[in-house]
């Protein structure tokens, strides 16, 4: 098992938690680009949503939904950002399928 995302569901690398139930885990982003820098992960080895099957659906709008707690919880009432960046074009540089919650700053729109 390589896959560092599956090294941090199982501990085995460390980071800090920020949510987690049987399904998903979520930590720190380790290099935060906004106040809040959250990564929701699902805790099966999915490489991205371009991976991801019919199977898989309710196990994505899961993902959203810890995304959408953990902005409550951390009181992000003026809104933030929800992405998942695929393959090359996308700027996926860890291939195991995360959710970016940023919030905190106002983005700017398009990203880069
Ligand atoms: P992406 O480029 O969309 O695949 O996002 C990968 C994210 O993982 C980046 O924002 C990195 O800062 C973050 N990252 C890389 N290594 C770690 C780590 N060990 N702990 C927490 N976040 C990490
Ligand atoms: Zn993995």
């Amino acid at each position: 098992m390589s896959c560092l995302f599956c090294k941090i569901v199982s501990g085995e690398i460390p980071s800090t938690p920020v949510y987690q139930d049987e399904l998903a885990y979520a930590f720190a982003d380790i290099n935060p680009r906004a106040p809040v820098h959250v990564l929701v992960a699902p805790k099966e080895h999915i490489v991205s949503i371009a991976d991801a099957g019919e199977q898989h659906e309710a196990l994505l709008g899961h993902l959203v939904a810890v995304a959408a707690g953990i902005a409550r919880a951390k009181g992000l009432t003026k809104g933030y950002r929800l992405v998942t960046n695929v393959g090359d074009d996308g700027g996926q540089t860890v291939d195991h399928l995360h959710l970016h919650l940023l919030g905190g700053r106002p983005m700017t729109w398009p990203p880069g």
